[in-house]
């Protein structure tokens, strides 16, 4: 098994020898076809060997640290004695897991070993007997090492090294606390080794806490972006957003791709909605099963899923090599996480690229990030519904080319030839690429440009086009001036709890006990949903369509006055919503329909 990884990483010319491992380590390293250390092995291993020292090490994500710290744990710890001597914690249950198999394939031949992974979502009982075996090295998450320590089921107290991978992502995730209440059960001589891709101030303030005068080795520049990532960002209005990462895909027949959205609720959204309209997509967020996300990881590994649309968190354990576009859908609320979504891509040797949907609101951003990255992010077009066909036509030809004949219609071909055989081979193409492209071609041939940059009408012309109030819906909502909203609180609370961008949100009026507002049309279904069974503070917040749409006039309005009140309304309505996790219904059906659709013709377009 061979990883090239990126060039950077083999800056220094060690061999595994050289770094002084144990001849057990060695052997394994053999059997896994490593070949050369990686920098952040290089740097980090000899030292640990050597030295009992705190260690901070910065190194990107895919540059080889699971083994950096693995090989000298390994090393150092007495397989012979069943004391608990390493502590690796490790934000989530995947890389829990990654780390235990990876720690296990370099120990084995190292006689007595006994890692033990330690995660919630299993049963905590079959845990705590494995490490009542003897268990030299736990690898956990916080959560549940908190819990196993308040039950007495590990013993902490002859803990040696301790490992804080992904540093940055478990603060991230907010397990400052535990992480605190972990290491004050383990002794205070012990060695701590910190990993993180970023170095932002919270690791450094832990580091501060945590650790005496740390070592810190960084491989690379601190906090860059892959080299092998090109970034690009795309600008489009708000309510395009949808729009534009459907033509980004359909202009790349063959993606493979991590789609990263900023809510849980987003997420599940955009998957459903790309699987309405025939892509293979699939959802992967905390709100799932751990046995859904499981089955939506096998997917994506066995490519029946081409773009994965995550959240931050649960994408964060994703270990897949050939990933070839990173989609961010929307930018995440801490840019340095936008490191982490880029480096999903371009991993082991292959390119990538990541994309950054962005509304002109956002594009200033993309100067923050560019510093982040220290490398530019170049501004494109989304594609043209014709360049889109142009591209879905080429792939198209190239797929009738590569396709293996099936021997099968053999018999039935003399009559197909009849039928066919006063075409010339010119028309008999044109005919073959139309058939398939015609479903193709109605969907685009009318579509509108979605760029929003470069246009010269400034952002209020823009405004002008889009407070259009025949492309817009007016909603009631039972919330108004009696509840201490004026229209720019009530603006600012519809935008953040829609999800939409300032534009996208018009002509709110407040009235004493509710209120009006417009949105687009697109977004109606959005808001509809989002309203049901809302509740603020304990309250029902009523959300409905006002029927005759007219701004500030009487129309709908008497009729709601008897709700106004606020409160539990009985007849609320029920809207079809879907929020209940993976739609697995929706994938066998379109697995029944087609077996395994991929790209073109397949989708049906509505
Ligand atoms: P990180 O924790 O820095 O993101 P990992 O430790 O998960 O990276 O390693 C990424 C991949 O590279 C793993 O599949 C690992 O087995 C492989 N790998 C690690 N070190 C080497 C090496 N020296 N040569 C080849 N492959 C390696
Ligand atoms: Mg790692």
């Amino acid at each position: 098994r061979l990883y090239p990884l990126n060039y950077r990483t083999f800056a220094a010319m060690n061999t595994f020898q050289e770094l002084g491992l144990s001849e057990e380590l060695l052997q394994a390293i053999e059997d896994m076809g490593f070949e050369t250390p990686s920098a952040v092995q290089a740097k980090t291993i000899p030292l640990l060997l050597e030295k009992e020292t705190d260690v901070v090490s910065l190194a990107q994500t895919g540059t080889g640290k699971t083994a950096a710290f693995g090989f000298p744990m390994l090393q150092k710890i007495d397989a012979k004695s069943r004391i608990t001597q390493g502590l690796i914690l490790s934000p989530t249950r995947e890389l829990c897991l990654q780390i235990t198999q990876e720690l296990k394939n370099y120990s084995k031949y190292i006689k007595g070993i006994n890692i033990v992974a330690i995660y919630g979502g299993a049963s905590i009982t079959d845990q705590a007997k494995n490490v009542k075996k003897g268990a030299q090295i736990l690898v956990a998450t916080p959560g549940r090492m908190q819990d196993m320590i308040r039950r007495r089921m590990v013993d902490l107290s002859r803990v040696e090294y301790c490992v804080l991978d992904e540093a940055d992502e478990m603060l991230n995730m907010g397990f400052f606390e535990d992480i605190t209440a972990i290491l004050s059960n383990t002794p205070d001589d012990k060695s701590t080794w910190l990993f993180s891709a970023t170095m932002p101030k919270e690791v450094a303030t832990i580091a501060k806490k945590f650790m005496y005068q740390p070592e810190e080795i960084t491989v690379g520049t601190k906090n860059a972006g892959t080299k092998n990532v090109k970034h690009e960002y795309y600008q489009v209005s708000g309510r395009d957003r949808y729009p534009a990462l459907k033509r980004l895909a359909d202009a790349h027949p063959d993606i493979f791709s991590v789609v990263f959205c900023r809510t849980k609720r987003d997420t599940q959204r955009v998957a459903e909605k790309l699987i309405e309209d025939g892509y293979n997509a699939g959802a992967l967020h905390g709100d799932l099963s751990q046995n859904q996300r499981d089955m939506v990881m096998k997917s994506f590994r066995n490519k029946q899923i081409q773009m994965l649309v995550a959240t931050d968190v649960a994408a964060r354990g994703i270990d897949v090599d050939n990933v070839t576009h990173v989609i961010n859908y929307q930018l995440p609320d801490e840019i340095e996480t936008y490191t982490h979504r880029s480096g999903r891509t371009g991993r082991a040797g292959n390119k990538g690229v990541s994309m950054i949907i962005v509304t002109s609101s956002e594009s200033r951003k993309i100067k923050t990030i560019e510093k982040i990255i220290q490398s530019k992010i170049e501004a494109k077009k989304i594609p043209t519904g014709i360049e889109i066909c142009e591209t879905q036509l080429y792939h198209l030809a190239q797929k009738i080319h590569q396709t293996q004949i099936n021997e099968e219609i053999t018999p039935y071909l003399p009559k197909v030839e009849e039928v066919l055989n006063d075409l010339s081979k010119e028309e008999l193409i044109q005919r073959l690429v139309s058939v398939e492209f015609a479903r193709f071609h109605n969907y685009y041939k009318n579509a509108k440009d979605l760029n929003t940059s470069g246009g010269d009408r400034g952002e209020g012309a823009r405004d002008k086009v889009k407070h259009n109030k025949k492309d817009s819906t007016r909603f009631f909502i039972n919330i108004g001036a009696r509840d201490d909203y004026n229209w720019m609180h009530l603006k600012d609370f519809l935008k953040s709890t829609l999800s939409l961008d300032q534009e996208d949100v018009f002509h709110v009026d407040v009235m004493d006990s509710f209120s009006f507002f417009n949105t687009p049309n697109s977004q109606r279904d959005k808001v509809l949903e989002t309203f049901t069974d809302f509740q603020l503070n304990g309250r029902y917040i009523n959300v409905e369509v006002s029927e005759k749409a007219p701004r500030g006039g009487g129309g709908g309005r008497g009729k709601r006055k008897k709700n106004s009140g606020g409160g539990k309304r009985s007849d609320r309505r029920k809207f079809n919503h879907s929020d209940g996790g993976f739609d697995q219904g929706k994938n066998k059906r379109r697995k029944a329909n087609g077996g395994k659709p991929s790209g073109f013709g397949r989708r049906s377009r509505r």
